[in-house]
């Protein structure tokens, strides 16, 4: 451990799963106090108490980020727990695929844009405030290789990562031009292999309906390195956005994908 973020306070949402767990991890080897959150009962708080018997300082709240009502509560929490709040990570999210968008009902491009992209304006609208109270910060975005280009059969999830991405280069014109100290981005993973890929329900694959989707299989052709990520390598990116390393880097996008966005296919 090198104590890259020793001293911050930071909020993962999505925290008790593949990235955001991984986030949580590595903030806490490197000397943050976290607050993990997620919808998810039981392995949030399974994985609270693991890091606690290693001595890293993380604590786990259950929230909907979709509930306003949730968020204020979590934010007080925070404030009343630790006084302050550095790092505010967003990455709570679900994938909804269907062969084609004609399929899509309301309900699930709904439900999906509230998770992904309600859920992100309502982490900034009520951290912002704590944030700010204590001279900066950074917020760190989750968006996705789907928020840079297209995706057939996920058309409702580019929307919302591509909300997300634009959403993060706005509030860090706000914050730049109110001048309190905050910086915000997004991060843009590939093909990275957490449980999402076994959650993306009817037949996004394109190999017909309710498919499994490998992610190791998919990546091997898709991504120019040849293999799916794993999810510390996004952390890494996000420890980076976190620590005072990144204090020259506002609104930008981090893509951490093998090399698909760049060059797209290049192995047979
Ligand atoms: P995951 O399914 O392993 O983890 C997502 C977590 O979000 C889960 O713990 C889940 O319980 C939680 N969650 C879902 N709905 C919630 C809600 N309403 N309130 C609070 N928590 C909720 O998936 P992951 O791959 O770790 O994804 C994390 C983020 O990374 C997501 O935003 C996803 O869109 C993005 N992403 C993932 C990939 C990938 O290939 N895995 C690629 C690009 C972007």
């Amino acid at each position: 451990m090198s104590g890259q973020v020793q001293g911050k306070v930071a909020l993962v949402t999505g925290g008790a799963s593949g990235i955001g767990a991984a986030i949580v991890e590595l903030l806490a080897q490197e000397g943050a106090t976290v607050v993990a959150t997620d919808i998810d009962e039981l392995n949030g708080p399974e994985l609270a108490a693991r890091h606690k018997k290693a001595g890293r300082n993380v604590t786990f709240l259950q929230q909907d980020v979709t509930s306003e009502e949730r968020w204020i509560e979590v934010v007080e929490e925070v404030g009343k727990r630790y006084g302050r709040l550095d790092v505010m990570v967003s990455n709570a999210g679900i994938g909804i695929g269907v062969p084609s968008i004609v399929q899509m009902t309301l309900q699930d491009w709904r439900r999906q844009t509230a998770i992904n992209l309600d859920g992100v304006f309502l982490s900034v609208k009520h951290s912002l405030p704590l944030m700010r109270k204590h001279g900066g910060g950074s917020i760190i975005m989750m968006s996705s290789l789907a928020g840079l280009r297209g995706a057939a059969n996920l058309a409702g999830y580019c929307a919302t990562k591509g909300g997300v991405r634009l959403f993060a280069k706005a509030i860090a014109m706000e914050c730049a031009q109110v001048g309190d100290g905050i910086r915000v981005n997004s991060v843009h993973p590939g093909i990275i292999d957490t449980p999402i890929w076994g959650k993306i329900p009817t037949g996004a694959s394109g190999a017909g309906q309710n498919a499994p989707i490998d992610p190791e299989e998919r990546a091997r052709f898709a991504a120019p390195l040849g293999r799916a990520g794993q999810a510390i390598e996004i952390a890494q990116g996000v420890l980076y956005l976190a620590s005072d390393a990144s204090r020259y880097v506002t609104g930008t996008e981090l893509v951490i994908d093998g090399g698909m966005f760049a060059g797209g296919v290049v192995r047979q």
